[in-house]
């Protein structure tokens, strides 16, 4: 007799659901971990996260599953959304199960190895103290990468972990297309007069800034009766449904920008955690679209709104409330060109909006050239250096502030970093989009129009979950796959260019 495909669906459901109750209920862990948990709990702590990570694997895996997605594969009277769910975990099996137990267990142990000896490289500002577990990782990534299969360039096979719309090929075009037109706009405003950021350097008190924040986020929107933001070492967003989104800052006394941009950012990511359709749970319809998107609701909100003239215009004497001595002397437009300083830097995340790309570009020809086994491991430093002096124009003086400075690559994250600037493209898609549908934005930027923006990315995106691909949905919200036109552009109009 045959099994209703409505029963089998429920089924496959309720396992789905049962798999996310373990990866969630370990995110609670790690956020933890991250911002509560006393020092001496972190034994405990590693072996609580690594069983529950261990059994979800188990369960996302188990051979009764595995058949359930198959026979329900086979069907055709599935809706278009649990069409596409069921595709997708049909691709992610697939996946799976082309990577053995035991080579799961090897890279997963080389992860923790590289950790370690990334923080001790870190520490005495070596490289070559990483050097070793990199060349481990790299060989297994290079191993995954074949195991995995690809069509053209190896690295495809991992951009695919985080987004399966980019290839090698595209990438390349987009890079190849863009850093030059960056390169000019870079020089164009660096012929501008200097702007002064000297107002952003002062001793900005603790608890003002956590105050200012807290503030700042209820205005972007965040609901915290579905989330909390919290401190931490280094700011991020997690959630353990889109009605429990937590998200974290950090505060430095004396740089106000180092709290107020990351924190919009992450407000950013959390917004479209809290608007996830939470009748999806533990489905991908439940989930974000992909990393690029992700990304590009955090940048929409850092830079195309929070870095904005007319969002400070309404938002500075607010501001003011919280540090009234201290910017007393700076009106909108002062500020405006403060945040915005265009200059080559050695430090990824404190580049501003247009260098931040040739960061990015980086990584991605050196990520290339270490898994098709063109670049020895132990010429990374060296390759980083010459990138840098390159691209940026700048001198790299140790591996500290050089090679050392990202995690992804300890963490084995080989095809993560193209999905920032992919984000950024994305959000000045967005944007251009959301400035046509309501040209008040143009204008005015207060909490009213922060709300209509707010509703028109829900439905446009967060409410679409996984249902689509990221070219797809980028297609459907502006009537075009992605064009990095639409960034020049918003570049152009924020720094007045011809
Ligand atoms: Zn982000």
């Amino acid at each position: 007799m045959m099994i209703a495909s409505d029963s089998l669906y429920q089924q496959y459901s309720d396992h789905m659901r049962r798999v996310a109750d373990l990866r969630y209920a370990a995110a609670v862990l790690q956020w933890d971990q991250e911002t509560y948990m006393p020092q001496k709990g972190a034994g405990a702590r590693a072996r609580q996260l690594a069983t529950l990570s261990e059994t979800a694997h188990e369960w996302a895996t188990a051979a009764a599953f595995e058949k359930l997605v198959y026979e329900l594969q086979q069907r055709g009277d599935l809706n278009a959304v649990q069409q596409r769910n069921i595709a997708l975990s049909y691709d992610e099996l697939v996946r799976r199960k082309k990577l053995s137990a035991a080579f799961v267990r090897r890279s997963s142990e080389a992860v923790s190895r590289a950790f370690q000896s990334w923080i001790a490289a870190r520490k005495a500002n070596d490289f070559k103290l990483f050097q070793s577990s990199l060349s481990e990782l790299v060989g297994l990534k290079a191993e995954e990468a074949d195991l995995l299969g690809y069509e053209g360039h190896p690295y495809n096979a991992l951009i695919y972990e985080y987004e399966r719309s980019a290839s090698v090929k595209s990438l390349d075009a987009l890079f190849g297309a863009l850093m030059p037109a960056l390169q000019q706009l870079i020089d164009a405003v660096r012929q501008q007069p200097e702007p002064d950021t000297s107002f952003l350097q002062q001793n900005y008190p603790k608890e003002q800034q956590w105050k200012w924040g807290m503030y700042l986020v209820k205005e972007l929107g965040f609901d915290l009766e579905a989330g909390r933001q919290d401190l931490s070492e280094h700011p991020f967003t997690t959630n353990f449904s889109a009605k429990d989104v937590r998200i974290t800052t950090r505060i430095d006394e004396n740089d106000l920008a180092n709290m107020t941009w990351s924190c919009i950012h992450e407000v950013g990511h959390a917004l479209y955690e809290q608007g996830l359709p939470n009748e999806e749970y533990g489905l991908p319809s439940g989930e974000y679209a992909s990393l690029s998107i992700h990304e590009s609701q955090s940048r929409l909100w850092e830079n195309c709104v929070g870095r904005s003239l007319v969002f400070w215009q309404h938002y500075l004497p607010e501001l003011k409330r919280f540090f009234p001595e201290q910017l007393k002397e700076v009106d909108p437009e002062r500020f405006f060109r403060g945040i915005n300083k265009v200059e080559p830097s050695l430090i990824r995340t404190e580049a501003d909006e247009l260098t931040y790309h040739s960061h990015v570009y980086i990584r991605y020809v050196i990520e290339k050239e270490l898994i098709s086994r063109e670049l020895p491991v132990k010429e990374v430093a060296a390759r980083w250096n010459e990138l840098y002096r390159d691209h940026l124009g700048v001198t790299v003086k140790d591996d500290v502030t050089g090679c050392l400075q990202d995690v992804h690559w300890s963490h084995g994250s080989f095809g993560y970093f193209p999905t920032y600037s992919l984000g950024s493209l994305y959000a000045a898609q967005f944007w251009h989009q959301a400035q046509q549908v309501m040209p008040a934005l143009n204008s005015q930027l207060n909490n009213v129009q922060l709300a209509g923006l707010l509703k028109w990315l829900r439905t446009e995106i967060h409410a679409k979950g996984r249902t689509l691909e990221t070219e797809a949905l980028c297609r459907e919200v502006t009537g075009e796959g992605l064009d990095s036109r639409f960034f020049v552009g918003y570049i152009r109009q924020k720094f007045m260019l011809p």
